[in-house]
């Protein structure tokens, strides 16, 4: 009987078409410029999403990290919601290195932030506050989608007001294919956006970071200054390229299966929030240690969360949704 690992889509392991894209990426070194599977991952994420320069880096925090630096100075402060990966999972990352202050706001059910909320966060020019520079929004936001109408609304808000708009797009792909439109819909309303290629889409690791060619400059700099420039990375750069090709029309099974998961346990008397994506919500309360441990002894790993987050991805089959149900089925809804 194989593993169930719902706790992240971060759990893959790559296919074998992306081993073997792998396997023959030519190589260069990429801090001189100089590997072609490098490059033609950033022109080729660049390209599609409209923007025209791209940064390969090795995680969705540094993509992150950079994109803040890049567009803020120290002193400078960035809005951003309370439940933000920048703000909240990724150790403080701007502040503690960038010197950025954060001004987190609450996110709305959907996901959002209120616009009416941002321009009263936006602090006057006045020397006795930060200088409020940029608005950075998350899509998909825990398994929600942005819809097209907010992000044209944030975007006009944030030209009106001279700030730059930052999308951690970690499951950017995630929300395109939910709406139905290409990525390129969504990134269009962005001076800036990081996509992750090691959660849904099955790259083992990565990220890229899509800009402006000045901005692009100001993140390469900053990578290397953090620790970032890569030598013959272009082995893990064939696999997000592989990713990109071949593994995004996929999601749509993430998403299904997540729907049937949902479905399944909302039906067996579970607390389940509305699924759009690839997460699935469940209210387990102090039952989750519990949870956590029958499902171990059945080879389905969880997190002990009362507030359970369950993530489907491509090693995790529709019949294992069945799988999971069963054993949630047998532990009780109370
Ligand atoms: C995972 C994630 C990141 C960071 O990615 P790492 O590669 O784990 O550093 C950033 N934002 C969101 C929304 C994520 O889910």
């Amino acid at each position: 009987m194989t593993v169930i690992d719902l706790r992240s889509d971060t759990v893959t392991q790559p296919t074998a078409g992306m081993r073997d894209a792998m396997a023959h990426a030519p190589l260069g070194d990429d801090v001189y410029g100089e590997d072609p599977s490098v490059n033609k991952l950033e022109s080729w994420l660049s390209q599609r999403l409209g923007f025209a320069a791209a940064l390969f880096v090795p995680t969705g925090t540094m993509s992150n990290l950079l994109a803040l630096m890049a567009h803020c100075e120290r002193g400078d402060e960035y809005i951003v919601g309370q439940q933000a990966h920048t703000y909240k999972y990724e150790g403080g990352g701007a502040a503690v290195l960038g010197s950025i202050q954060p001004q987190p706001l609450d996110n709305q059910a959907d996901g959002s932030l209120d616009l009416n909320q941002v321009v009263a966060a936006i602090k006057a020019d006045d020397f006795h506050f930060a200088r409020t520079r940029l608005l950075a929004l998350e899509n998909t936001m825990q398994g929600k989608v942005l819809s097209l109408d907010y992000l044209a609304a944030a975007r006009k808000l944030t030209r009106e007001k001279g700030l730059g708009l930052h999308l951690d797009g970690a499951r950017l792909y995630n929300a395109a294919i939910k709406l139905g439109v290409d990525a390129r819909e969504i990134a269009r309303h962005f001076d800036s956006v990081s996509v992750c290629l090691s959660k849904g889409l099955g790259a083992p690791i990565g990220s890229v970071l899509c800009g402006s060619g000045e901005f692009i400059a100001k993140a390469r700099r900053l990578r290397k200054m953090v620790g970032g420039g890569m030598r013959q990375a272009g082995s893990i750069a064939a696999a997000g390229l592989y990713a990109l090709e071949h593994q995004v029309e996929r999601l749509a099974d993430d998403h299904a299966n997540a729907a049937f998961l949902g479905k399944a346990l909302g039906e067996l008397g579970f607390d389940v929030e509305p699924v759009q994506t690839n997460m699935v919500y469940v209210q387990i309360g102090d039952r989750a240690e519990q949870l956590k441990a029958f499902c171990a002894e059945r080879k389905i790993v969880l997190s002990a969360a009362p507030r359970l987050r369950m993530v489907t991805h491509l090693d995790a089959s529709a019949a294992q949704m069945e799988q999971v149900v069963a054993a949630f089925a047998e532990f009780g809804s109370r």
